[in-house]
């Protein structure tokens, strides 16, 4: 019995990061570029650590002079206040320039990191994507980086000035009072040891809280992305339902984050409070025997107070550096993640083709599931898509594909670009093997225009310029009035500087794929791959369509999945294709006479497309 839907769907996909320390390390390495800048950040850093250790004992011995007979009135009072204004002051300015600096390096590291990330999955072939969420791969770029961003940017200034602070202040206390300091020491790993049981406990609440907001996150943005599908099937109330359950389950991680976290503070402030309690006591025992002034108590006090102040902050960093590890680890994974696509070691060079494109006894298989880190094919996994494929397309001809849906035409010009290798036999370009040549040199040969043309946002005139980015404007122009686009897009609000993609003007399907040529003829590429679309567009749409794509083919080999009988009929050779082998090849002509598959195909569809054009120009 399959599943239904709802039932399938509830994983962010995110494996459980691995910690290892080394990651660390290489993340260190992007600190590296900026050490002058962080340096300086050290600096003022263990400056104002060092200097916050002079407080607790001017405080004492104001305590001292306020509350002793010293003599001398009040000027002891008066310069003790003075200095301790001056060193306020100047803590003030060193913790200041220790965040500027520091956090400065944490958003440049994270700028450099987020780019290495996004220009690294955009090296990445097909078959990685094919395996992932959207969601997934942006929340890398996004929380995982912003994760990272708090500790290079903070954690490990406020580390570094912790311990000097801890340190110092344990000194402190046992030059101060060695008996208070022993007493007070003896207290300081119960309330340690109560924060770092809940802690730990808290953290993996959050860490499930996370993981089912993420997974809420990846049912609304599949349900957000395909809205139209969601209505069109009235599938709201589903949708709404996968939601609720994955909402409901993050309130119930959240609930239980919150109940650990308000037992945590409460039973802090008490340990806290009573811990200072004690030491009061004992002190104040020591004030009274007279082994201690009341200025070394109020010193000591606030020493103390140091201290568990910077422990619990120490086991704050603590597990705010074991969250970066984890993300940093999955960051690195997509990083350590290589195409598929093996570079030549001596490539060799397809300056400007005849092209020719030879299939060579190619056959083709998807892997069937791509590892972690690892998206090679697999060679013997997957069912075969293509088989014993013999092609040989002469410069300037016209391959038309055509077969039953699934047959693997989409398939068969997705190894053109090399999108995909072969898994068997080989495809030459003017005799050069893909696998050969650059994958720049090949994909500037091969030119793309997809059933769904995508538009980015920008104008309408950046989008042309896709096709070729260095293109002159009177090239971009060209190239509209070749794509017959010119005049649809003067007619824009602000013509070639309309805004358009997702929210700029929507345009027709027709005059989105005009653009695509439009892109297609400005790159001016030997080989042409035309992914015909598969709804109608208007009459008049599709006669503007049809003379751009003519004057766009000329002198271009064209491979062309086709649903139109127009192309059918102009093409050189008629491929047909029928479960990932080649059945039939011939003109149509040829192939009508031949009986068989096209026929077949001939007369469900393209009969009925012609019929209908009948019936039009009769009407018309
Ligand atoms: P259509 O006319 O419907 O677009 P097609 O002839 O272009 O079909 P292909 O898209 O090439 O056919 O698909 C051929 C076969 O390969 C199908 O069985 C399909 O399920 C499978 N297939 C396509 N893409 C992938 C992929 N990324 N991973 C695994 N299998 C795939």
């Amino acid at each position: 019995m399959f599943s239904r839907p709802g039932q399938s769907r509830s994983s962010d996909g995110l494996a459980p990061p691995a910690r290892d320390p080394s990651q660390l390390w290489r993340l260190l390495r992007y600190v590296r570029p900026y050490t002058p800048l962080l340096s300086l950040g050290i600096l003022a850093t263990l400056l104002s650590a060092g200097l916050s250790l002079v407080f607790p004992k001017l405080f004492g011995n104001l305590i001292d002079a306020s509350f002793l007979k010293t003599g001398g009135g009040s000027g002891p009072l008066d310069r003790i206040v003075l200095l301790l204004l001056l060193i306020f002051a100047v803590v003030a300015v060193f913790t200041a320039l220790q965040t500027l600096l520091i956090a400065r390096v944490g958003v440049r590291v994270v700028a450099d990191l987020r780019r290495a990330v996004f220009g690294h999955l955009l090296t990445l072939s097909p078959r990685f994507f094919a395996s992932r969420r959207t969601g997934e791969l942006t929340s890398r770029l996004t929380s995982d980086v912003s994760t990272v961003q708090t500790v290079v940017s903070s954690a490990l200034a406020q580390l570094l000035s912790q311990v000097v602070t801890l340190v110092g202040a344990i000194t402190l206390m046992v030059l101060t009072s060695f008996r208070l300091s022993l007493f007070t020491l003896a207290l300081i790993p119960i309330v340690i040891g109560a924060a770092f049981t809940i802690g730990r406990q808290i953290r993996r609440a959050a860490r499930e809280v996370q993981d089912k907001v993420a997974a809420a996150n990846a049912v609304a943005e599949e349900a957000i992305s395909g809205v139209r599908v969601v209505q069109s099937f009235t599938a709201e109330g589903l949708e709404l339902g996968r939601y609720s359950v994955s909402v409901e389950e993050s309130f119930l991680a959240s609930m239980r984050r919150i109940r650990l976290t308000a037992w945590l503070l409460g039973s802090m402030t008490f340990l806290a409070l009573g811990s200072l309690a004690g030491v009061l006591w004992f002190g104040g025992r020591q004030v009274l025997s007279g082994t201690l002034t009341p200025g070394n108590l109020v010193s000591f006090l606030f020493y103390a107070l140091q201290v568990g102040i910077n422990v619990g902050g120490l086991t704050a960093i603590f597990s705010q550096i074991q969250e970066a590890l984890g993300a940093s680890s999955r960051i690195f994974e997509l990083l350590d993640t290589h195409g598929d696509l093996p570079q030549p070691k001596a490539p060799t060079p397809l300056a400007r083709v005849e092209g020719r494109v030879t299939f060579q006894n190619v056959s083709f298989r998807y892997a069937s599931d791509p590892v972690e880190g690892h998206v090679e094919a697999e060679p013997d996994t997957g069912a075969p898509i293509l088989s014993g494929i013999n092609l040989d397309a002469l410069p300037g001809q016209t391959v038309a594909l055509v077969g039953p849906s699934g047959a693997g035409k989409s398939t068969l010009v997705s190894l053109l670009p090399r999108f995909y290798d072969v898994s068997g036999g080989s495809l030459c370009v003017d005799g050069v093997d893909v696998r050969q040549a650059t994958l720049e040199d090949l994909r500037a040969q091969v030119g793309l225009v997809p059933q769904e043309t995508l538009l980015f946002s920008g104008s309408v005139a950046e989008n042309i310029l896709y096709g070729r980015q260095d293109a002159t404007e009177a090239e971009v122009q060209d190239a509209a009035r070749a794509a017959n686009a010119e005049e649809f897009i003067l007619n824009l609000p602000q013509g070639y500087e309309t805004a358009v993609g997702e929210r700029g003007v929507k345009l027709s399907g027709g005059q989105r794929q005009r653009v695509a040529i439009a892109r297609a003829i400005l790159k001016n590429p030997r080989i042409l791959i035309l992914d015909e679309a598969t709804s109608a567009l208007d009459n008049e749409s599709e006669a503007l369509v049809q003379d751009a794509l003519e004057k766009l083919m000329v002198g271009r080999t064209t491979f062309v999945i086709a649903h139109r009988l127009s192309t059918i009929r102009r093409a050189d050779v008629i491929v047909v294709m029928d479960d990932g082998q080649i059945v039939q090849r011939g003109t149509h002509a040829e192939l009508i006479a031949q009986g068989g598959l096209y026929k077949d195909l001939y007369d469900l569809q393209f009969r009925s497309e012609r019929r209908g054009r009948e019936m039009m120009s009769d009407a018309g």
